[in-house]
């Protein structure tokens, strides 16, 4: 790493991010969607691609999974208006909002409860697909499920999928190897909650554990599987799969959007505030989204106080080249899903340009959000997925968002703004934990 009086003085929100306060950081490296897209190794066409494999699989889904029937085998979450909560967080927070605040509910995605049932699912399926025509498993123009039949699981089984997680991703990929037949290893960091690790050994998961960091058990699983020409790991930092498989969220958004006559466009400006871990989910959504609205939408992501590992990333421009720790940061956070040590550098590698901005979270906030949208709405979120709501409740006290209001052009258009904060994560957790997260001060 570079000397470190160097480090601190590329940004002044290093500074302030050491001492563990709460930042809002605008992206200077931000330039228009069309340049953004000239030096971009992806484009929609991965995405349309991600989309047909995802379409492909549906009839295997929908046989396993008769909860994604209604929706033909897809797997996609309701986008819903919260007009009380919007309500209740400009009094309670000052937050001045004004036109429409929409949650789009990814905490509420079948099979894995949280927004990776977008990427660890693809990226699962995308693997089977490739295993399948390799050996002949599937005929021309044959029906995916056919990939549910005896023989095939039996196929399956001489496979195994190893993938490193805080939690989540773990249970993504965990439920849907081990329902097509893969031997499956998670490799859990110290972070991960008992539920999550209880319900994947349901499913005959072999959950490893590890004392360290997320960083830790994503080194010793992909040590393990490297070891195995039979087995697969799902790497979370650099996996293009994983990141069109969460990218697909951009033309799926569109359509949710037109059915509720909500317009994006130029005078219509979409902002969307999403959690950040090591940045596949965020940066695959976000991607998907500027395909589709270009400069008409607006992403920050938000980190906790704790772990801003892509925010430290993209202010220095050293990605996964420094990490949290390196600036006296513990990167520990009560949001499991977000506690990541070091960003990757793959995903910052994309955002740098598209990105605008960042917010970050004190742990404490995330049960008040989370109190708030229960009272309000009721609807539940785990504390990861509360980080969202920092974004616009930030946005009224910031001398910076007036400042990327006006660069923009936008401040008279935030009347007809959209917003979404974009719920991680919630449905699966089990009702003596959401009692639990319910009491926490
Ligand atoms: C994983 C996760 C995120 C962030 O995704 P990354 O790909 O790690 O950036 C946000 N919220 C929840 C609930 C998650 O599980």
């Amino acid at each position: 790493m570079e000397n470190f009086s160097r480090i601190m003085k590329k940004d002044p929100v290093i500074q302030l991010m050491k001492q563990g306060e709460e930042v809002f950081w605008l992206n200077s490296q931000k330039i228009s969607f069309e340049k953004s897209m000239d030096h971009c190794e992806l484009g929609q066409k991965d995405v349309d691609e991600a989309e047909q494999g995802l379409l492909r699989f549906a009839p295997l889904i929908q046989k396993y999974f008769p909860e994604t029937e209604a929706q033909n085998g897809l797997i996609e979450s309701p986008l819903v208006e919260i007009d009380a909560m919007k309500q209740r967080m400009n009094e309670t927070y000052e937050s001045a909002l004004e036109g429409k605040l929409l949650l789009k509910e990814d905490s509420h995605l079948a099979i894995a409860g949280s927004v990776k049932a977008r990427g660890g699912i693809y990226e699962v399926l995308k693997h089977t697909e490739d295993l399948a025509l390799q050996h002949g498993l599937l005929n021309p123009g044959e029906s995916y499920a056919r990939l549910g039949e005896p023989d095939a699981k039996k196929f399956f089984r001489n496979y195994t999928v190893q993938v490193g997680s805080t939690g989540n991703l773990g249970l993504s990929i965990g439920i849907i190897s081990a329902v097509l037949g893969y031997r499956v290893i998670v490799h859990m960091s110290a972070d991960a909650k008992q539920w999550k690790k209880d319900l994947l050994r349901s499913y005959g998961v072999d959950v490893r554990e590890y004392e360290g960091d997320y960083g830790e058990a994503v080194k010793r699983g992909r040590a393990l599987s490297d070891a195995d020409p039979n087995s697969y790991f799902v790497d979370d930092e650099n996996s293009r799969n994983l990141f069109l498989g969460y990218s697909v969220a951009g033309k799926r958004l569109q359509k949710q959007l037109q059915e509720m006559h909500v317009t994006v466009d130029e005078e219509h400006p979409l902002f969307v505030y999403i959690p950040c871990g090591v940045g596949g989910a965020p940066g695959g959504i976000s991607f998907g989204l500027k395909q589709i609205f270009k400069d008409s939408v607006h992403c920050f992501f938000v980190e906790p106080v704790e772990a801003p590992c892509m925010l430290l990333g993209l202010a220095t421009g050293l990605h996964d080249q420094i990490s949290v720790q390196d600036i006296g940061l513990s990167g520990k956070t009560q949001a499991d899903g977000l506690a990541v040590g070091r960003p990757s550098a793959f995903v910052g590698g994309i955002m740098k340009t598209m990105l605008s901005g960042e917010m970050t979270v004190q742990d404490d906030k995330l049960y008040d959000y989370m109190r708030d949208l229960l009272e309000t709405e009721k609807i539940f979120l785990e504390p990861s997925a509360c980080a969202a709501f920092q974004g616009p409740v930030c946005e009224n006290h910031r001398a910076e968002w007036n400042e990327y209001l006006k660069e923009n052009g936008l401040a008279e258009k935030m009347k007809n703004a959209v917003h979404i904060v974009w719920a991680t994560g919630g449905s699966l957790v089990p009702k003596e934990i959401r009692e639990e997260y319910i009491h926490t001060k």
